[in-house]
């Protein structure tokens, strides 16, 4: 582990969250399964990395009730419910749009349940790979709005400003004439709780 990653796990220390480093995506996954018990709920936001690691697939395998606003054949009022249920589970899993290295995360939302699920849910993993780490809360907002954000749009089929070329024009990107992903930005800075939201920091790029 580098120095670099050793300060950040401290600074984490010092604002209630608990950070853990393992070096590769499938330590990763174990690390996850050992915290979530297996009679706990788990709700989710949409996130490459979970994707990449196979998170929601390994949960629903071994028996994990999920809420899965994904899941196939869903009405889109079906899925919103599942993001409720899913904000108020047992454990919440999400990635960040952006970490800083004093240890603020950042979260950008569309409808909501991602920053209320991370803000509020019993228990919160944040699964994060070494590329999310930025120098200051400043590049962690840019990172999220310019660089995160137009790829999650592109991902998505989010037909937003930044979705033709990746540019954010935030100044015009409002409803009705243009539809909006960065709705809601929460910035974790600290936590009350000790241990309620833990940090699973992976040694290798993960998402964007
Ligand atoms: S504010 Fe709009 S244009 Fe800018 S990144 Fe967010 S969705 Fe894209």
């Amino acid at each position: 582990m580098d120095r670099k990653i050793e300060q950040l796990i401290r600074n984490w220390q010092k604002r209630n969250i608990t950070g853990v480093y393992t070096e590769g995506k499938e330590a990763a996954l174990d690390k996850i399964m050992g915290i979530i018990p297996l009679s706990a709920s788990v709700g989710f936001s949409g996130s490459v990395t979970l994707d990449t690691l196979g998170v929601v697939r390994y949960l629903e395998g071994r028996g994990n009730t999920v809420f899965n606003p994904y899941k196939a054949g869903l009405s889109r009022d079906e899925s919103m419910e599942q993001r409720r249920e899913g904000a108020q589970a047992d454990y919440y899993l999400a990635g960040p749009n952006a970490v800083s290295e004093k240890g603020e995360l950042v979260f950008f939302s569309a409808f909501g349940n991602r920053t209320a699920g991370i803000s509020y849910a019993k228990n919160v993993v944040v699964i994060a790979g070494v590329n999310k780490i930025v120098p200051d809360i400043q590049e962690a907002l840019k990172r999220s709005r310019e660089y995160a954000t137009p790829l999650n749009c592109k991902r998505l089929e989010w037909n937003t400003p930044c979705f033709p070329d990746g540019i954010c024009r935030q100044e015009i990107c409002f409803f009705p004439e243009h539809k909006r992903m960065c709705c809601q930005i929460l910035i974790i800075e600290a936590e009350v709780t000790p241990d309620r939201l833990k940090v699973i920091l992976v040694g290798e790029n993960l998402g964007f």
